[in-house]
This record gives C-alpha cells, structure tokens and sequence, in this order.
C-alpha cells in the first residue's frame, strides 16, 4: 500500500480498491479542507472540504461527545477583525 497506513494484521485490499484509493488521494489533493473541532473541548474531531455544508456524526475521541455536527453553524470566520472592519467601511 502507498502513501497509506494501516494495520498490518489487514491484508492488502484488491487492486480495484487500491486504484480507487489511489483516484481518491489525487481528488482529495484538489479539494481546500478545514479542521472540525469539538464544540466542548477543541478536540479535533475531522478534516472536512470547506464546501461541505451537510450534517456531520462525529464521535470525540477525548470527551467522548457524540452527536451530530453541522459544518454551518460550527465554522470559524478568520480574520474577523479585518472582514469587519471592511464592512463597516462600505
Ligand atoms: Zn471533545
């Protein structure tokens, strides 16, 4: 297996899958992503596209907060101070 890790005690998958593996790493290259945080103790919790706006189940791995996640409300506006200062401008 290239460029992925797993545990060895898994045999290596079909050349099918391995193709598949292989198509979705040169996609995923293309894409911009984002950090998912938990929402109660900044675990991170996923790498999302930054164009994904739908319902995301996570499990925290740290506080053990389960539920689900929309990449909509949890989004981080970086550079607040400078966006804001530019609207009030207009
Ligand atoms: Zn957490």
């Amino acid at each position: 297996m290239s460029g992925y890790t797993c545990n060895p005690r898994y045999s290596t998958p079909s050349p099918d899958v391995l193709r598949k593996l292989e198509l979705s790493r040169l996609e995923a290259e293309k894409v911009r992503t984002r950090e998912m945080r938990c929402p109660f103790c900044g675990f991170l919790l996923r790498i999302i596209p930054v164009t994904q706006t739908d319902i995301v189940f996570v499990k925290c791995r740290k506080c053990k907060f389960d539920g689900a996640l929309s990449p909509a409300y949890f989004r981080r506006i970086r550079h607040c101070r400078s966006n804001r200062m530019q609207w009030e401008e207009l």
